[in-house]
């Protein structure tokens, strides 16, 4: 499942809901909207093509 932060806004997969945030250890941790799973795709996606992007600059 994809949780979010309500504190931090951080949205991370997890297995199940964490009792605490893993980045400022809130409490107020919940089940990500459809919205921010959306955001957490695309993020993930951006990090895929992020490596290539980056070989690109270097040859140019
Ligand atoms: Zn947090």
């Amino acid at each position: 499942m994809i949780c979010t932060c309500d504190n931090c806004r951080y949205t991370f997969c997890s297995d199940s809901l964490p009792l605490a945030c893993p980045d400022c250890g809130s409490e107020n941790v919940r089940e990500a909207t459809l919205e921010e799973k959306d955001w957490y795709h695309d993020l993930e996606q951006e990090k895929m093509h992020n490596p290539m992007l980056l070989d690109k600059i270097k040859a140019s």
